[in-house]
């Protein structure tokens, strides 16, 4: 090489290993995330997810005692400064606002709604109650309502766009034994977030939807009743029915609370700038949703 060609190439070597060794901004640095459900298995799990990007994270959950545990655990690892929480109920009006209002307070805003906090049912439709069907409408699709509608009133008035990532489930998609009324209420999410990304597009709101399959280990979900329910349809038990969707995925590995953070951290991200009204199923390519 001449001379000159060789220096130019060394130096620009030397640049290069500069800027690697650089720290890289972190990319949520100074975004506000609000997660319902943030005190539960896949709310905690994308709560770390962003603590870890740099976000500031307020966790909004019913459970007022695993709110305290879950929050004191993230202020220990990632500082007071940059974690809250908040008890919410997602069916209240006034405490949705109030949580929003909150998070305000605290951080100065919200950039990211992380609309999760959710139950799940199992029942033969003819003993589906009225009071179980009309619990899982207020819930699921009430509940996704009336945060996403708040979260749009404050990202209209903030007017610097934003993310709103709805966690539904594979089964808002595709019918489940047993399950009317949650299969109801998750599509209903679904197509909520769809008609929202419309809404949303000119302020630079983008609304998407991850589902995740059934995640077992580290969701609260599937605790108690609506487990042993849920067993039964399938004539096995909490191990068997892991395995069982373990089995009946393409790529023979269950879905853990961190999976379904990765995916909704990249809603949530400008890694997905260009997505709205869009869909991820991260269900190990269970392929239930395309074939019953
Ligand atoms: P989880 O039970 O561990 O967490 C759910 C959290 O929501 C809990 O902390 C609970 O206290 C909170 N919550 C329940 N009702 C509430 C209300 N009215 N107001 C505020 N908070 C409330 O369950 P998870 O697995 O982390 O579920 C999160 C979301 O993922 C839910 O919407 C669920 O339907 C969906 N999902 C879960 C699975 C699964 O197999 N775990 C599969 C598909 C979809």
């Amino acid at each position: 090489l001449p001379e000159q060609e060789a220096f130019d190439i060394e130096y620009w070597l030397l640049e290069e290993a500069k800027l690697q060794r650089m720290p890289k901004p972190k990319a949520l640095a100074g975004r506000i995330a609000l997660v319902t459900g943030g005190a539960g298995g896949i709310g905690a799990a994308t709560a770390e997810r962003m603590l870890r990007e740099g976000a500031c994270v307020m966790l909004a959950d019913i459970d007022a005692a695993a709110l305290d545990e879950v929050t004191a655990g993230f202020a220990a690892r990632h500082g007071a400064d940059r974690v809250c929480g908040v008890k919410m109920n997602v069916t209240d009006e006034a405490q949705v606002a109030r949580a929003f209002a909150e998070t305000a307070l605290a951080f100065g805003g919200v950039d990211i709604l992380v609309s999760n906090a959710g139950i799940a049912s199992s029942s033969p439709v003819e003993e589906t109650t009225l009071a179980l069907w009309n619990r899982n409408m207020d819930i699921l699709s009430t509940g996704y309502f009336l945060v996403s509608r708040e979260a749009f009133r404050m990202l209209r008035a903030q007017d610097i766009g934003g993310s709103v990532v709805f966690v539904a489930s594979k089964n808002g998609l595709a019918a489940s034994p047993n399950a009317s009324a949650y299969c109801t209420a998750k599509a209903a999410e679904i197509h909520l977030a769809r008609c929202l990304a419309l809404e949303g597009a000119e302020a630079g709101i983008r609304v998407n939807v991850v589902n995740p399959d059934a995640v077992l280990r580290g969701s609260k979900i599937w605790e108690g009743d609506w487990l042993d329910q849920r067993a039964s349809t399938y004539g096995t038990d909490k191990d068997g029915l892991e395995e069982m969707y373990r089995q009946r995925s393409l790529l023979k590995r269950s879905v853990l609370p961190e999976d379904i953070a990765e995916g909704i951290y990249f809603f949530a991200s400008e890694l997905s700038a260009k997505s709205t009204g869009n869909i991820i199923n991260v269900d190990a390519g269970n392929v239930q949703a395309f074939t019953r």
